[in-house]
């Protein structure tokens, strides 16, 4: 039987091409340590790596399986900068912080790499990134940001797309145009997260898996997460939950960082013409919906469609169905095209789309929020996490230093007051 994770729908390509990985053993027994970290994405991985490997007594816990999340299930995009463009942050913050902040995900960009490489992890990574414009009217956008990119933020990597050019590379006609990004590229999430898992054990840090926090409380100055089986009492705590929080454990977070529920379904492998035509340049895309879709030729020829769809309770079966008419949208060609793999997830977004950090009590410090661009940004966040807990904080406070207001409607209304929002931007996407 395909493993069916408890916490997200369906089984993925990513689990199904990952071959023997390890399982990590259920916390039986209370411990004391220097940080806990409760969740086992990037965040939560990447931080117990880097605080192990500085020394740090560093314990984990994973309600799931590792990856379980968002992490290992994901569109694996990259990116570039932070999930709003730096002209637009701006606006917000002024040019300084959107540039410290471009800085941090170009850091990011480098801390992927390299942490692949030193560690030995076998990443998948694909160069290259189209976005690309379904509607006319948003290309003089486009445009311009390929140009501020190389002009005010010395990033040379972006450029423009006609009509034509867009049509060759995405291998359909359907989009008005897009840019195109060298300096990025997409990976396998699922095998950046075991990588990162099997570091953090290496070096010391004690993870487990199905393993779920229940109460995070203070007694004097220590930190006390409770468990089903046993307790952990830390100097410290990092809650990297994102979207699969709740209220219950701790509420800030789970005011500031909402979940949506985004879907992919992996075809079979193309062959003949389509194999051919279909993004022969191996980019991995994403268009200018609010509602994104996102999609690569990946692995095995198969083609990897991710859309959104907010808060259905489809089963895979469903999933499969739906993300078929998205992609024959695009390729009319694939029309009947057989989904071999259909799964979702969570996806953390907060109001202004950028990063959730903050000190939610003394001690205790929540990270997500990363809106659909965490692949790069989560893994490196949980770096300057460790870093922070180490000694230099600066990196870490350009996060901490964003104003994100806790989603409106309190307790009871937050949830179908973003379900309400969203659905009038998924419409407005149609229009
Ligand atoms: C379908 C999908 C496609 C996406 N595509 C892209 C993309 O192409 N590019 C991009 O940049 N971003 C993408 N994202 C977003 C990206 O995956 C996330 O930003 C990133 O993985 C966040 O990592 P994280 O560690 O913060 O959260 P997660 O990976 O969600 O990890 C949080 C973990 O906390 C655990 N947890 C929660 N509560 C408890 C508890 N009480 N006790 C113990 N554990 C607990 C959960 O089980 C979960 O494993 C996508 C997300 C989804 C769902």
């Amino acid at each position: 039987m395909p493993y069916q994770s408890p916490i997200s729908p369906g089984y993925s390509w990513y689990e199904a091409t990952a071959g023997e990985r390890p399982e990590y053993p259920v916390l039986d027994g209370d411990r004391v340590c220097d940080v806990v970290v409760i969740g086992g994405g990037f965040t939560g991985l990447s931080a117990a790596a880097h605080l192990a490997k500085a020394g740090v007594n560093v314990v984990l816990i994973e309600q799931a399986r590792f990856g379980d999340g968002a992490s290992g299930r994901n569109g694996g995009q990259m990116g570039t900068g932070q999930r709003a463009w730096p002209e637009d942050q701006e606006e917000e913050i002024g040019r300084e912080r959107a540039q410290a902040l471009f800085s941090i995900a170009e850091d990011a960009k480098r801390h992927m790499h390299d942490f692949a490489e030193t560690h030995g992890i076998d990443i998948g990574y694909r160069p290259g990134q189209l976005s690309v414009v379904h509607k006319k009217r948003y290309l003089k956008d486009y445009r311009k940001h390929a140009e501020v990119m190389a002009e005010r933020y010395g990033y040379p990597h972006i450029s423009f797309m006609d009509r034509a050019e867009t049509a060759q590379r995405v291998g359909s006609s359907f989009f008005h145009g897009g840019v195109r990004d060298t300096g990025t590229g997409h990976i396998n999430p699922l095998k950046l997260v075991i990588g990162t898992a099997r570091v953090a054990a290496e070096n010391g840090a004690q993870i487990f898996e199905n393993t779920k926090a229940t109460r995070i409380h203070k007694v004097g100055d220590r930190v006390v997460v409770a468990t089903e089986k046993g307790v952990i009492n830390a100097d410290r705590a990092l809650v990297a939950v994102n979207a699969y929080g709740d209220a219950k454990l701790e509420p800030v977070s789970a005011a500031h960082v909402m979940p949506i529920r985004s879907f992919i379904g992996a075809t079979e492998p193309l062959t003949g013409a389509m194999k051919d035509k279909l993004i022969p340049g191996g980019e991995s895309i994403d268009d200018s919906r609010f509602v994104v879709r996102y999609f690569r030729k990946y692995g095995d020829d198969r083609l990897l469609f991710g859309g959104r769809e907010a808060y259905t309770a489809d089963n895979p079966r469903d999933i499969a169905r739906h993300i078929r008419k998205q992609i024959a949208e695009i390729y009319p060609e694939l029309s009947d095209v057989e989904i071999s793999h259909a799964w979702g997830g969570s996806v953390g977004i907060t109001m202004p789309r950028e990063p959730f950090a903050r000190e939610v009590m003394p001690g205790v410090t929540s990270l997500g929020g990363f809106s659909g661009h965490g692949v790069m940004l989560s893994h490196f966040t949980g770096r300057l996490y460790a870093e922070a807990v180490t000694g230099d904080n600066a990196r870490l406070q350009h996060l901490r230093d964003l104003k994100v207001p806790a989603f409106p409607g309190g307790r009871s209304f937050r949830k179908p007051m973003l379900t309400l929002a969203l659905t009038w931007y998924a419409m407005l996407d149609r229009l």
